[in-house]
């Protein structure tokens, strides 16, 4: 059978080196064409030299430039824009693991480019799901979404319709902070926010699970993903995390997809459609026997975590989200920089919600993709600015 050709956008974070180690463990039916980073110098180096793709998309204009020249007389051609991309290359399968809204735009690019497309961007379907989808459809590529809750979802709902479907929660481990007394919150430090219990992850990410804005972005990515009406989602808190999604169905049964905590394991079902050996991939870490006994479901502590009552602002709602993905963006990075605490994100963010401009940005219903630059960036400007006006952390 002809080796189907691969593209990983965002080859040097967490998912996209995961992704990696599978097609490299299968070189006899894929090849890797095309790898795309941020500016990570050394491991864009070792990727080259090891993966040998056709294409290397560098994001940053300086490593871009450095790298080039490294690679001047190579087989991979190395580009700094994935629009220099010649038009001709087409690929079966392109993971989108870029963090960030970063990532909308190369998605939307290789979707015209793949017969099939693994989403682990969630900003890019929280802001452009309407445009995403369309595009999927003009050129029949198959989405399959890889963040673990929604590759759940994905297999435990397929031919059910909403009026099928009593309640769909998603889980959500806690993150370091389940057991932490709320009075030491204050004091919480990026190395302990980023300290993930359970799965090893990119930064952003570690600490968007760790006051749980993660959980909010994934019901709104659900919500825009799955036919399902909003008040089917809830978030429950599942420290173990080896449930991922669990599903009640009115005819009385409630289903669940249980799987270790290794993101290679959604990539690869979603790879090769669920029909394969997962022992070539992975060593097991821990036995369902074992582990069974130990499945604990809670409530969300809401004083503790009160980013997840944003969800009652109907924050999913026409382009809020875009508004609330922007702001987490820059809070995040400010919480990394030491300029804001850890609190602070969530007191930022509701800063945001209440600004007098909000609305206006709030209630476009189909965005086009430079409405969503201007309203990410009116998000961005007016949540720095509400910083710098606040001395105070
Ligand atoms: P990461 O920070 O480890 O990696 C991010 C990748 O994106 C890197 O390759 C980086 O070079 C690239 N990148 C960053 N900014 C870019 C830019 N401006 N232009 C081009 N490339 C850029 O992140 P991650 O943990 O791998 O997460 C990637 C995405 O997958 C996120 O959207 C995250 O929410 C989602 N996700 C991750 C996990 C996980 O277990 N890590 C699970 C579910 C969903
Ligand atoms: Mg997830």
């Amino acid at each position: 059978m002809k080796k189907r050709n691969v593209a990983i956008l965002g080859s040097t974070g967490s998912i996209g080196k995961a992704s990696l180690d599978i097609f490299i463990s299968d070189k006899k039916n894929f090849k890797v064409i095309l790898l795309s980073a941020k500016s990570n110098y050394s491991l864009i180096i070792k990727q080259i030299k090891k993966i040998k793709p056709s294409y290397f998309i560098i994001n940053d204009y300086d490593v871009f430039q450095k790298v080039s020249k490294k690679f001047n007389n190579s087989k991979t051609k190395i580009l700094n824009n994935y629009k220099n991309l010649p038009i001709k290359i087409n690929f079966d399968i392109t993971i989108s693991c870029i963090v960030g809204i970063a990532g909308l735009e190369p998605t939307i690019e290789f979707i015209k480019r793949s017969k099939k497309i693994l989403l682990a961007n969630k900003e890019s379907i929280i802001c452009g799901w309407h445009i995403i989808n369309n595009i999927s459809k003009k050129y029949k590529t198959t989405i399959v979404p890889v963040d673990s809750e929604h590759f759940s979802i994905h297999q435990l709902t397929k031919n059910f319709k909403n009026s099928d479907l009593k309640k769909i929660y998603l889980t959500a481990s806690g993150g370091p902070f389940l057991k932490k007394p709320l009075s030491s919150f204050s004091k919480i430090r990026v190395k302990d926010a980023i300290r993930h219990p359970n799965w090893s992850m990119g930064k952003k990410i570690s600490i968007d699970s760790s006051n749980l804005m993660n959980k909010v972005l994934e019901i709104i990515e659900a919500y825009k993903f799955f036919p399902f009406s909003i008040d089917k989602y809830e978030i429950i808190i599942h420290p173990q995390s080896l449930i991922h999604a669990v599903v009640i169905f009115k005819n009385g049964q409630v289903k669940f997809l249980y799987h270790e905590t290794d993101m290679k394991i959604p990539i690869a079902n979603a790879i090769y459609d669920n029909n394969f050996d997962i022992t070539k991939i992975i060593k097991s870490k821990k036995q369902f026997l074992k582990n069974s006994t130990f499945l604990n479901f809670e409530k969300v502590d809401k004083k503790k975590f009160p980013i997840v009552t944003f969800l009652k602002r109907k924050i999913y709602n026409n382009s809020s989200p875009i508004i609330l993905n922007a702001s987490n963006e820059i809070l995040v990075d400010c919480f990394i920089k030491g300029k804001i605490s850890f609190n602070g994100i969530y007191r930022y963010l509701k800063l945001v919600f209440n600004d007098r401009d909000f609305k206006k940005y709030a209630i476009k219903k189909t965005p086009s993709i430079k409405d969503i630059y201007e309203i990410d960036n009116w998000a961005r400007e007016k949540t720095l600015e509400l910083i710098g006006d606040n001395n105070e952390k």
